[in-house]
Parts: C-alpha cells; structure tokens; sequence
C-alpha cells in the first residue's frame, strides 16, 4: 500500500482530486506544486493512515517508516539537505490537515530537526547566531507543548524571568548567549516536569510530531468541532511534512496570509497582512499587529507602516501573479499562505477561503458575471443557511453612538448583550435566555461553544484573520476584534474603556460592520434585500420548481415575508390570533362557556375581531395563496390561570369566580397534545369552526372588494386521522360557505384541505384525499407521533442521543427521512391516486431547513412554508435542490 505522497519542485504523486486521500493541505499543496509555484518540498502521510492508527490501536503500518524515509531523502535531495545531519540538515514543519479544515486539532510543529548539534549547523548556515538559538527555544517550546503535553504558559514564564533578569524589554533583544540560557532552562524544566529528556533525535522527533498530529484528531475539541459541523470521525486527518523556509531571517524575511478577494465584502482586491522578519503561525496569533500587504489597503487603513508592496516589490509582484492565477485555477476566492526568505517567495497553503455571506454573494456573483462560473454554479456555491446573517440588523446610522473603543470590523451585523468575559459563562446565561457580548483577550478553540452561544464576539488582541474573526465570520456573528484601547481584566471581571470601567453584566453593542464597540443598546435597521442578493435570488427563481410561502399570521410576519419573497402563506395558525389584547377574555368567555348559546355569545364577539385580521391578510398577500388553519391547541392553554385572570373572565361572564374555577379544573388533561385539540375541538363544538369559516369568506369578500383581486381562501383542518373527522368538519365549512353566499348574493372559491400530522392519516391517505383539495404536511406533530417523542420534551435528551451517536440529527430540525419522510412520501403518492390535482405542501419547521427541502423536492411536493426570516434560505434551498 502507498501511505506516502511526495510533492516539490514542480511535481507530485497527488494532486487537487485527492483531497480524501491526502486532506484539504495535502491536496492543494500537491497541485501548487504541479502547477509550478514555489513550495517547499515535502510529503504528504495520507489519511488511511490515521484510519489504520486508530483500528490498530494507535500503531501504523509496517511500510510506512521506509516510506517516510525515502520521501525524506527525496525532500533531502531536492534541498541538498539531510534529515539528521548534523552539517547540512534537513528541517521541517509538520501540519496536520483533514479534508475539511477543522480548527481544534494540532496544528503545527516548526523547526523540527533542531538539536544541540544542528542549532550550530543552522548558526553557521543563516550566518545569525541569535536567530538559530531563538528558533531553537521556539522548537522546544512548540513541540513540548504540542506533542509532549505541557503547559506553554510555563515557558512564557522562564523566557519573562530571564529578561527581567537580562534587563531587556522583548523577545528580540535577547541575545544568542541569552538564548542558550533560556534554552537550558526549557530543557530543564521539561525533564523536571515530565520526567524524560527533549528528545536530541530527529528521527524521534518526527515521529513524536506524527503521533501527536493523528492523536489530535481524537481531543474533545476536536471531536466537538466535528459534531457541530456533521464531519464523520472516520474521514482522519493527514500529515504533512515539509522543509523548513523561514520568514524570520531579518527584514528581508515576512511570513503572511492574504485572500484574493476581501472576506468581509467579496471586493475583487488583494487583501491581507504580513509581519517582517516573522515565523509561520505569529500572523494568526494576534499577538504583533500586523502590516497591510497593499499599498491601497494600508492607505485606507491609515497606517504608516509600509507595504509589503512597498517593502518587498519582487516577491510581492509574484505573490499577486499567483494569487491571480489560483484563483482562476480555482475558480473560487482562495486564502493563501506565504513565507518570504531573503526574498524568495515560498508558498505554504491555499484553499478556498471562507467569507462572510455578504461577500459570497458578491463573489459568486461577479465570477459568474465574468463568465468563470456559470449562474447555476453560483447559486450551488452559497450556502443557503448562511443567508441568515444578511438578515441580521445593523445598526441605525440616525443612531446616537456612544462609542467606548474600536477594533476591526471582523465580522459583520451588530449585536447587543451583557458581557461576559468566560465561554462558560457565555453558555450559562444564553441557556438562561440572556443575549450576551462574550469578551475576551482573543480567542482559541476552546471558546468555540461560548462563541457560539454569544450574540456578538469582541476581543482586545488579533487581526482579521485572528481566531476570533476566522470562526465569528464563519458562524455568522457579529465580531470585533484587536480593540486595542479597551482592556480585560479578568482579575476583577470589568472591561476598561477610556470612558469608564464597565462590569459583568452591563449591555454593551458590538458593530462588526465598522468595529465600533458601543455602550448599552442601540437602534437598528433591518438589511436591504438587494443587489448581489436580489441577484442570487432571481437565478435561484428561475431555477427552483417549488413554490415558498411563509408561516404567518400577524400582519408585521406577513409583510417581511413578502418583502422577503414569500409567494403565499401556507399556514396561518389562527389560536396566535386569540391571545392578543382584550380578546384573550372573549376567547375565555368562549371557551368556558358551558352551553352552546353561551359559546355563540362569546363567538360574536370574536367574529368581527376574526373577519379584520382576515381580510388584513388577504390585502398584504394580495395575489397570493393564503391558508388558514382552524384552531388547533387544546383548550387548556387559553384557561386563566391566576385568581385575577379568573375573576376577570368571571365578571365579563357573569357567572361567580368559583363556578369558573371548577370548569377549568374540568378541562384539564393530562397529556393535552394528544387531547381535545385540532378537528377534534371543530367536532366537539363546531359553532367554533363556523365562526372562523365565516370570518374567512366575509374577508375574502371584503378583501376582494378592497383590492380588485379575487381571493381564493385555503381553509385547512389540524389533526386529522379519519376521513369522517374531515368530511363533518368540512360539511360544516360548505354550510357556511352556502350561508355566506346567499347573504353577499356573489360566488365564494375555497379550497377546504387538512394538515396530514399523525401517522395514521399518512397511511390512509388515499381515504382522506376523497376529503381534501390539499394536504400540508405539518411535520412538527407528525414527527412528534411517529417517534412519540414530545416535541416539548425533547431537548432534554435528544442531545444526549446526538452525543451517544445514536442519532445524528435532531429530527425536530432536519426532517427523519427514513421514517418521517418515508409516511410522507407514502401520504404524497396515496394522496395523488385518489385526486391527481392534490396540492401537496409542508409546513412544519423542517420547511425551511436545507436538507429537509432537499427531500421535499425529491418527491415532488408542489410548496415549502416557512417562517419569514428562512424564506429567502428556502428559496435557494429549493432552487439547489432543484439544480
Ligand atoms: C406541525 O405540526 O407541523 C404544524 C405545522 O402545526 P403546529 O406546529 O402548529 O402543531
Ligand atoms: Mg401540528
């Protein structure tokens, strides 16, 4: 078997096609390297061997060392270096590298092959005593932290001893001797701490590097990481083993990294940053600012720090070309990785870099524009969950800002919180239903659930392409970052801000569009729906065949469903209609009542209420499909529950507060979502179903009137199992229609379906369709019965299963296609032979979930329906399904 694929001058064994193999890194470094671009010669250990590592208890295959070995000679050879040597050696980085790129895992070794004897080698060969010594105490500290398992911070503390004792301020006027002494202490105290010497070997090195790379793979954090993000632990991640170039050999030395297209706003410009005379991961660490790499990017920065287009004109002028040409290569935005050594340019990484979702509008747009993608293409590449975040608020330019501090405008929306300075905490207050800012130096992997939980990230230290930025960006939350006039101190818990201190808990607002850090809340705007996105979504129309409507029932949801494209509403659930205001008592009244006059009474108060929000909907969806369910809840949920709320329904009844009270008492259930709900409440007390029935055609009527457009109203009964329960509710429906008719002298269209929710009308569907013009496939109940799983209840632990592999998606957010869909699919095609023109939709909440869609299409359903804020995500979803 082949474990190992090399890569250098000019050629590799691999190449872009065998990301599985060799992981995103590995891959792309392959084919940097066949396309001819500078890259540090190397190998590649593929990801079967971290499969075999982790079947055969953490051993490796027997080729494998004899493999390594003569793909280090290769790299050897191609440098005029050799691994061990101690007069010519060969150094390298090691880096891990899955398929998808998975922050958490151990990321990377450098100037590994560093050894009391070839630190000498490499003092003689730079010509630079220092600069050898000092990578040599990065190694060991690098590589004891990384693979030997302790603590960095115990080497900071050596390294800030010895300079106070040294007298010097940074790291950099440390001088070679100096060095040698931190570097016996280092060795020391590694001998002390874990009872076995640095390893002098290189050969032992390496493969230490090795293990710790594929043993990463396993961390909790990484492990959780891959959970939030669906990646199956059975893809491993790869090694990848390279010769050392160094941007740390003096001030014709840069390491750096750049996107070709700007991350934050999808402009087509060189964007990035670099530090001089630094190595590898100092960029990414936020601890030194870095410099712009163009001239442009740092005038509009204002810094007066040169340019790498200024400074270093040759390898820059390489670096754009490249830049340019893997970007068509591509076809995508790319993130790049350089090194400059003495002047040559090296290139380390690229891959398609992440963006906000604003900029992939923009870039999918413009590529396609330039005709190197195709429109199709374009809508492929956004991912439709991602649009949320251009739906987010930004922040009222009208608004008066207090502005306490200013970062980089990492990520963009704004946010507004109590701070809190842990993840923990972060997590702990979300959980108790409070938005928080969750504040910090900067970031690492570990803060990755508290990022999470947190409505606006804002941290003191770092770049744009700092941990904080990179993550925030990807999860769509607003970030700041590198606020440098603001101070954490996590000692007393507050944020020091020029105007004052501010404690734990205090509301502070993050705009990650300017990097403004503001005091307490701020009005906001809601975004503009247009351009890049209006484009996406025109293509994606053309190319969707399911219609999109929207869950709503109060006029506000209507409108932004609208303004959002929904094309109807596919379910209006009516009880949300009952608990506003005054008309929660007269909904009491009705309820309460304990004969049917009594009933009617309250009804008619409720009609006119019913008819005008009506025929409100009808005037905003003008046009448009709208389908109104009948109450659904039991009735339990309207019941006053406080003595007050009791007397208050008792003096609008006229009847005494305990007589009251022994009627609700009455109507308790035990387990009222399996009660007297749905149809059933429309069988028991059906003067209900025929006041919201006439209050539907008395709107349509008036609607019509009003607008000039004829409205065709979808009446639609919950909880359906037997075709009888159907045929008496609608019976009751065509009565009035029949009534409504001959009062207005004019002609009535309705459609009269049911919700298809319980795995029995599924089943039957054939019979119910004899009944109904439509079905809507109310997914929340239906997945509620067939795993009779409450859906109230659930949370509790369905995280536990999703935890213990026993399911991988929460069933109440993506769709169980197995089960769930399989009753849909079964209900769609029984339904269809019995009425060939059924209207087929869904509208629980899987109706806006991506994948769920997915499915929704597969099997022909004719409309999705979702809440307003997920209508523009459904409508990609539908079109990429559709594709
Ligand atoms: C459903 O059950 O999927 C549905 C849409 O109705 P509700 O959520 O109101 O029960
Ligand atoms: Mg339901």
């Amino acid at each position: 078997t082949k474990w190992v694929y090399t890569f250098g001058d000019g050629t590799a064994e691999g190449s872009a096609q065998d990301r599985n193999l060799l992981g995103g890194k590995g891959a792309n470094l392959a084919e940097m390297s066949n396309l001819g671009l500078p890259v540090p010669p190397g190998m590649t250990i593929s990801t079967e061997v971290c499969s075999w590592f982790y079947k055969n208890d953490r051993a490796y295959p027997d080729e494998l060392s004899e493999q390594v070995n003569s793909a280090l000679a290769h790299v050897g050879k191609l440098t005029g270096r050799t691994f061990g040597d101690a007069e010519r050696p060969l150094l390298l980085s090691v880096r891990s590298g899955a398929r998808a790129s998975m922050p958490g895992m151990m990321d990377t070794v450098l100037n590994l092959g560093l050894n009391d004897q070839s630190v000498q080698a490499m003092a003689r060969d730079a010509g630079d005593e220092r600069f050898a010594y000092d990578s040599y105490r990065r190694f060991i500290q690098m590589y004891a932290d990384v693979v030997m398992g302790l603590d960095h911070e115990v080497f900071e503390d050596i390294l800030e001893d010895e300079k106070a004792r040294f007298g010097h301020e940074l790291d950099t006027d440390l001088s070679a001797e100096e060095w040698k002494t931190v570097i016996a202490r280092y060795k020391q105290t590694i001998e002390e701490e874990l009872e076995q010497p640095f390893p002098q070997d290189p050969v032992e090195q390496l493969w230490g590097a090795i293990s710790a790379v594929f043993s990463s793979w396993m961390t909790a954090r990484a492990v959780t990481y891959r959970q939030l993000h669906d990646i199956p632990s059975d893809w491993g991640t790869a090694v990848n083993v390279q010769a050392m170039v160094f941007g740390n050999l003096g001030d014709t030395s840069a390491t750096g990294v750049a996107f070709t297209r700007n991350p934050s706003t999808g402009a087509n410009e060189l964007y990035g940053e670099f530090l001089v005379n630094a190595q590898g991961e100092d960029v990414v660490a936020g601890i030194r600012t870095p410099q712009s790499l163009t001239e442009q990017a740092r005038l509009e920065a204002g810094s007066d720090r040169p340019s790498l287009e200024k400074l270093m004109p040759d390898a820059f002028e390489e670096f754009r070309a490249i830049c340019d040409r893997l970007e068509k290569h591509y076809c995508d935005m790319q993130d790049l990785e350089f090194t400059v050594e003495r002047g040559k340019l090296w290139m380390l990484q690229t891959r398609a870099g992440k963006r906000t979702a604003k900029a992939a509008l923009k870039i999918a747009v413009e590529l396609a524009d330039d005709g190197v993608i195709t429109t199709q293409e374009a809508i492929r590449r956004i991912d439709p969950a991602s649009l949320d975040q251009l739906l987010h608020p930004t922040i009222d330019p009208r608004a008066v800002r207090d502005v306490i501090g200013s970062g980089l405008p990492a990520s963009p929306g704004a946010a507004t919180g109590e701070i809190v300075f842990t993840s923990e905490e972060a997590v702990a207050k979300a959980e108790a239903g409070h938005k928080v800012i969750l504040v910090r130096v900067e970031t690492s992997p570990e803060d990755i659930h508290g990022m999470h939980a947190a409505e606006g990230i804002l941290t003191t230290r770092g770049g744009m392409t700092s941990h904080a930025a990179v993550v925030a960006r990807g999860m769509g939350t607003p970030c700041v970052s590198g606020a440098g006039s603001l101070r954490v101190d996590m000692r007393t818990e507050t944020l020091l801000t020029v105007s004052g201190p501010l404690k734990k808990g205090d509301v502070i607002t993050v705009d990650g569009s300017t990097g403004q850090v503001l005091k307490g809340t701020v009005a906001m705007l809601q975004p503009e729906l247009s351009g890049d996105f209006g484009r996406i979504m025109e293509w994606a129309d053309t190319a969707r065949r399911m219609k999109v409507r929207t869950n709503a029932e109060t006029p506000a949801d209507a409108r932004a469903a609208r303004s959002f494209g929904a094309e109807g509403i596919g379910l209006c659930r009516t009880e949300h209609m009952f608990f506003e205001g005054d008309r929660i008592v007269a909904m009491r009244e009705m309820i309460l009542a304990d004969t049917e006059d009594g009933r009617r009474s309250a009804l008619a108060k409720l009609l006119p209420m019913q008819r005008s929000d009506f025929t409100e909907l009808f005037e905003i969806m003008k046009g448009t499909p709208v389908t109104i369910r009948l109450l659904d809840p039991p009735l339990h949920e309207f019941l006053p529950k406080s003595d007050e709320e009791i007397d208050e329904v008792a003096a609008a009844m006229g009847v005494p507060a305990d007589q009251l009270r022994e009627r609700t008492e009455a109507l308790h259930e035990f387990n009222p979502m399996l009660g007297h709900r749905g149809c059933r409440l429309a069988i028991s007390y059906p003067e209900i179903a025929e006041m919201q029935a006439r209050a539907i055609f008395e709107a349509a009527i008036q609607a019509g009137e009003d607008t000039g457009e004829h409205v065709v109203p979808e009446i639609m009964v919950p909880l359906v199992s037997l075709r009888e329960e159907l045929r008496f509710v609608k019976g009751r429906i065509d009565a009035v229609a029949g009534e409504v008719m001959q009062e207005a002298g004019q002609k009535i269209d309705y459609l009269v379906g049911t919700m298809i929710e319980l795995p029995r009308a599924a089943i039957r569907a054939h019979r119910i369709a004899e009944e109904a013009e439509f079905f809507s496939f109310g997914t929340n109940d239906l997945t509620q019965t067939t795993f009779g799983i409450s859906r109230d209840d659930a949370a509790a632990f369905l995280g536990t299963y999703q935890k213990k592999g026993i399911i991988e998606q929460d069933p109440f957010i993506s769709l169980d296609l197995d089960g769930v869909g399989e009753l849909i699919a079964i209900a769609s095609n029984k339904g269809r032979e019995a009425r060939p023109e059924i209207k087929l939709g869904i509208c629980g909440e899987h109706g806006g979930d991506p994948l769920s869609i997915h499915f929704c299409e597969k099997i022909g359903l004719d409309y999705v329906s979702c809440s307003p804020f997920r209508v523009p995500i459904a409508r990609l979803a539908a079109a990429q399904a559709a594709l």
